[in-house]
């Protein structure tokens, strides 16, 4: 079995093009795609997503490495324009999933405080944002990428 057949973010991207409404879909090209996070509660909470299956940069080729940094900038325009985050986080672990993903998570002023900085990792997965919520908050991200933010 390849690794990829086992990967949630791979099952994931097959399942896409049989996505209408209640998808957490953002962006997408050839390279990567831009998620609202189904974890935690924190509204504008983003995950850029390789398209293909690889751990890290370090197995990314060079059209893919340099697609990153620009859909890095755009999810953090995204998460600006949508929250007025003052800090957005940006790391990428890899370890529940062996498969390149950067979370991108909006500080805005309303986050506690101890949530803060290296904090922000022990910041609760559940509850996480309602069906509603969500639906709502990837159709503004959608609109804004598509009028150019
Ligand atoms: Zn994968």
């Amino acid at each position: 079995m390849a690794p990829e057949d086992d990967c949630v973010i791979c099952k994931r991207q097959k399942a896409d093009s049989a996505q209408t409404d209640g998808s957490d879909l953002v962006y997408a090209n050839d390279e990567f795609a831009i998620r609202h996070s189904r974890e935690t509660n924190i509204r504008g909470y983003l995950v850029i997503e390789a398209r293909r299956h690889y751990l890290d940069l370090t197995e990314a080729g060079e059209e893919e490495a340099i697609s990153y940094g620009k859909v890095l900038k755009s999810a953090m325009q995204l998460v600006r324009k949508l929250t007025s985050a003052e800090r957005i986080y940006t790391f990428s672990l890899g370890e529940a999933v062996p498969h390149f993903h950067v979370h991108v998570i909006p500080r805005t002023d309303s986050l506690p405080r101890f949530f803060r900085g290296r904090n922000i990792m022990s910041y609760p997965l559940q509850p996480s944002l309602k069906d509603e919520q969500l639906a709502e908050v990837c159709q503004s991200l959608r609109y804004l990428v598509k009028t150019g933010y």
